[in-house]
């Protein structure tokens, strides 16, 4: 039973949402943490040098014959106040000169809880108290008493600071939903990008399962794999549609083949037997021509797929090319005499690491279509040119050629330029199909130019 899982399309808006809602989430995060500690630095930094600046006013009011200037210590104290500081100044015989609770000790309770409710409101988990610190007031040198602090702390917020505070708290959480709208609404789009050309690719690959090879995946991509996968996948379906033909083709070949020579054996038995002809020597014989004829298709198919078959096992061995042409040449010897034919072959050592017994056969197909597609007294020339990479070999014969319509097709199974004609040479088109498939078994290629009543020549290139 197949297992069905996520579309890809909610995996990527998934991953995608994932992976941005991840990301600002932690960059929020650790932001907010950032400002948060840095603002509070700001604010105990700034408690601390208004202290500082107190201390200094204070100072500054003292004069030893006119002794504490009340009024402005009063102005100082009513100003911290503002800023939530409860200041109280004594003299060195700890005798209250100024306080801020005795002046208004109303305003001071209220500021803090003020204070306390903007640090609860600002955070659940603040844990503060009321604190005092005191420090010794130095006029020229000496101290001339102490002032003492009071604040809500560790720190604390003024109102503006707490709105401040949470201005940039809202920000951050806008930000954050912001990227989330963003994140989702691109994660559809990019997911649906990605995953629409892929259904397309699915469907038509489906589509090739069924044998429909006609329809092409058209829809440009401007992602690289995705439209190196549709241009492959195109490719299949023109290979197998290629493949298809040549199947629908090899079964009506075969079965015409077949029917020919079948039907010409029957017709000359049942007249012999209905005692219309007479068994002779000459009948006898032509069924036989028959026979053998349907004995040769049947050969030539099964060597066909040995070949198919067999081509990723290469008995490669390093041997003289020159050695296999001469024993070839040698074998054709009787034909080459019977249509007076001249060869012209250069002989000089050509070694090639090849499967030597598929070699022979490429040659041997070459060298016998050579005669069989030549006139009296033709003439095949054979050529090697070799480098330290590459060995060039070509068969050229000045025969019938081949015309411009059948030379792309001359390699496919049962192609024949010219199929009476071969009937009477008794070829069937499998030669060349069997000569390509070993040449493209080691790597190699063949190539072929040909002009109609002029001649043609096979060009094998082999990598050394
Ligand atoms: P066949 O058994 O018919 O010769 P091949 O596969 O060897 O089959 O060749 C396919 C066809 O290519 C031949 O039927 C013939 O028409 C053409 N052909 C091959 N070699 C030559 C050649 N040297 N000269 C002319 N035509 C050729």
């Amino acid at each position: 039973m197949t297992k069905l899982g996520f579309s890809l399309r909610s995996k990527l808006t998934i991953s995608y949402i994932f992976i941005v809602v991840t990301v600002v989430g932690l960059i929020s995060l650790m932001a907010n943490i950032s400002v948060q500690n840095k603002f509070q630095d700001f604010v105990i930094h700034k408690q601390n040098k208004q202290t500082q600046e107190i201390l200094e006013q204070i100072s500054l009011s003292y004069d030893e014959n006119l002794d504490w200037d009340t009024n402005y210590i009063g102005i100082v104290g009513m100003n911290a106040l503002q800023n939530g500081l409860i200041i109280k100044v004594e003299n060195n015989n700890n005798q209250s000169i100024w306080s801020a609770n005795e002046h208004n000790h109303g305003l001071c309770q209220d500021m803090i809880t003020n204070m306390w409710s903007n640090m609860n409101q600002y955070s659940g988990k603040w844990e503060g108290r009321y604190q005092e610190k005191v420090y010794p007031i130095i006029s020229k040198g000496e101290t001339i008493g102490t002032l003492t602090t009071g604040f809500v702390g560790p720190y604390y917020f003024t109102d503006e600071e707490l709105i401040f505070i949470e201005a940039l708290n809202h920000l951050f959480i806008g930000i954050g939903i912001g990227s989330l709208v963003l994140a989702f609404g691109l994660g559809i789009l990019m997911s649906y990008r990605i995953s629409k050309p892929l259904n397309k690719a699915a469907n038509k690959a489906a589509l090739l399962s069924q044998g429909k090879y006609k329809e092409k995946l058209t829809d440009a991509s401007n992602t690289k794999e995705i439209s190196i996968l549709m241009n492959t996948i195109n490719n299949l379906s023109d290979a197998l549609e290629h493949k298809e033909q040549l199947r629908k083709q090899l079964t009506q070949d075969v079965a015409h083949e077949l029917r020919t020579p079948l039907t010409s054996v029957q017709g000359t038995m049942e007249a012999m037997l209905d005692g219309i002809w007479e068994v002779d020597k000459e009948r006898l014989t032509s069924c036989y021509d028959e026979i053998m004829r349907i004995k040769r298709l049947i050969g030539s198919i099964e060597d066909l797929s040995k070949v198919e078959n067999e081509n990723a096992l290469l008995h490669k061995e390093n041997f003289d090319l020159s050695n296999l042409l001469i024993r070839l040449l040698n074998n054709f010897e009787s034909e080459l005499a019977e249509k007076d034919i001249s060869v012209d072959y250069d002989r000089r050592s050509v070694y090639l690491n090849a499967d030597q017994d598929k070699m022979s056969q490429v040659f041997n197909n070459l060298i016998s279509n050579a005669i069989k597609y030549s006139d009296k007294g033709g003439k095949i020339q054979i050529h090697i040119s070799d480098s330290h990479k590459k060995v060039e070999i070509r068969v050229k014969d000045i025969g019938k050629g081949i015309s411009q319509e059948d030379l792309p097709h001359i390699f496919e199974r049962f192609y024949r330029a010219d199929k009476s004609r071969n009937r009477n040479t008794g070829g069937i088109g499998i030669g060349l199909t069997i000569t390509k498939t070993i040449i493209e078994a080691h790597e190699g290629t063949i190539d072929v130019e040909s002009k109609l009543g002029e001649g043609t020549e096979f060009i094998i290139i082999l990598q050394r």
